[in-house]
């Protein structure tokens, strides 16, 4: 019996007992430590409140449920005491979606992580949503089969959290995000009702409904299984990299590429800084200035001549060859920036602020957005940086950071200047033709952003949400959506 019980102790035992019935007793998770575990994500706060020794909000309960059915059953109890429910998966994101901020039950779904088939004639591979990213690249790559989807976060993240926060991998320039692998979604609903949409997102037959769930971070429902398009281990992988004059140069070549719709894998571009920070500290190359690094895979011949082209455009742009070996070392360390020693820490302050937007904004956008940073926070001595990557033929990501290296002592000034920075960070992107966000999800930190960026339309996206999810239960607080009803 807990000590803290959110509701009086007959119908929190109630509410256990109910939950026990349908997930059995040890998958029902009620001590203070257990909680704690659900308590955070990767988002800055949480984590430095932790830091401090101060309490997070806490889930009432956690369960684990082992089938679709148990999941339903779980949120049919849940609409009955109306109870706030946080889908959770490997709790890797960034924007503190798992966070519990009204209580409730926490659902950690990695108990759902059954492979249910790999097609080899479809190229197709159909998951439960809480297998571990890395777990199914693995078993595919078995098969000589990839889904080709590599956040740095893969070895955490699982297949359901990657479609709801819209993820990106570092391939993604050729492979697409997650968005753009997903061919088919089972999801339960708020209501606790249990849904399969259309075999392939390729139809005409009204709007695409799993879209609506891809990116909708756990607020319209639980995405229990997934089918992805899978592709075929690639029979060659290459890098090249280059150094160019300015930043201007290396955007014009990889748009060049990009609009001769040649296939790169990948396309990275470090600004100074970053070619600093990371190119140099982390992937130990002695370089300075603009680096891009470029990569092609697929069958031999097809990336000698992709390389090739993508060679001559480079040098056209004044770009300065530095070979293969410099490119292959970056792929080789290319996480590492993720990880001990090089990783951020606390007690800096820091955000990952990522936009994107077309070709003609690009470089507009991200001159604002240094400013806005180290002008508005020059007495905080602030540092903003970033590089290009996941390409489009009609513009690219900039995935860029603000750090402080040290805030206020105190936790609700160091808040208070953490959502100062956000809030110049991404007012600067949506005022220069981005995104609140591109791959990163929204979640509890950016939610009070949404009706700035969606206008007269978010009005529309309240409505979507209150036809779903009519209690208001399913991940309360986050996306903008407001508290339970
Ligand atoms: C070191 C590191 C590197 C990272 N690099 C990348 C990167 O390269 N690319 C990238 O895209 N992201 C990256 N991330 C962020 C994060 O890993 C992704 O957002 C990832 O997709 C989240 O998956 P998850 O299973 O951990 O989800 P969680 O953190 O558990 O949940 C994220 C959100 O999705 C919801 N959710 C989770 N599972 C489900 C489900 N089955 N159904 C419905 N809603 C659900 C949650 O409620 C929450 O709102 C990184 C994170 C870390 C820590």
């Amino acid at each position: 019996m807990r000590e803290d019980q959110p509701f009086n102790s007959y119908l929190w035992d109630m509410v256990c007992s109910e939950l026990a019935e349908v997930v059995g007793y040890e998958y029902v998770l009620t001590s203070e430590v257990d909680r704690l575990a659900y308590a955070v994500d990767i988002m800055w706060i949480p984590q430095m409140w932790v830091d401090q020794g101060l309490k997070p909000a806490l889930p009432d309960l956690v369960v684990l449920p082992g089938t679709v059915n148990e999941v339903a059953a779980v949120i049919k109890i849940a609409n009955r005491y109306r109870l706030p429910v946080v889908p959770c998966g490997g709790q890797s994101g960034s924007q503190g979606g798992t966070l519990p901020v009204y209580g409730g039950i926490t659902i950690d779904i990695k108990r759902l992580s059954q492979i249910v088939e790999i097609s080899e004639q479809a190229y197709t591979v159909t998951a439960q949503g809480g297998i571990n990213g890395q777990h199914l690249e693995w078993a595919l790559n078995r098969q000589g089969l990839t889904l080709a989807h590599y956040p740095a976060s893969m070895h955490t993240a699982t297949l359901g959290g990657y479609l709801a926060a819209r993820g990106s991998g570092v391939l993604s320039t050729k492979y697409g995000k997650a968005e753009d692998m997903v061919l088919s979604l089972q999801v339960v609903l708020p209501t606790g009702e249990i849904i399969r949409t259309l075999p392939t997102p390729k139809h005409a037959s009204g709007p695409e409904l799993t879209g609506l769930f891809v990116g909708s971070e756990g607020t319209l429902g639980i995405i229990t299984e997934a089918k992805m398009r899978v592709d075929p281990l690639p029979q060659t992988r290459r890098f090249r990299s280059f150094l160019f004059p300015n930043l201007s140069s290396g955007l014009e070549a990889g748009k060049k590429i990009m609009l001769q719709r040649l296939h790169p894998a990948v396309i990275r571009l470090y600004d100074p800084y970053s070619t600093a920070k990371v190119v140099k500290r982390v992937i130990g190359l002695d370089v300075e200035g603009v680096y891009i690094v470029i990569g092609f895979d697929g069958p031999e011949e097809l990336v000698a001549l992709e390389e090739k082209l993508a060679w001559e455009i480079c040098l056209s742009f004044g770009g300065q060859d530095l070979g293969s070996e410099a490119g292959l070392q970056w792929w080789e360390h290319r996480y590492d920036f993720y990880y001990p020693p090089f990783v951020k820490a606390l007690p800096k302050l820091f955000g990952t602020t990522e936009t994107q937007t077309t070709y003609d904004n690009i470089e507009q956008l991200y001159s604002a957005k240094k400013q806005a940073i180290e002008e508005g926070f020059r007495d905080w001595n602030a540092h903003y940086y970033g590089h290009f990557s996941h390409w489009y033929p009609w513009g690219v990501m900039i995935y860029d950071q603000f750090m402080v290296e040290n805030p206020p002592d105190d936790p609700h000034e160091a808040i208070s200047l953490h959502n100062r920075m956000w809030a110049a960070s991404v007012r600067a992107s949506l005022a220069n033709g981005g995104v609140l966000n591109e791959h990163h999800g929204i979640g509890l930190k950016l939610g009070w952003f949404m009706p700035e960026q969606y206008g007269d339309a978010w009005n529309l996206l309240l409505k979507i949400k209150q036809s779903i999810d009519p209690l208001g239960i399913m991940n309360p607080g986050k996306l903008g959506f407001g508290p339970p009803l």
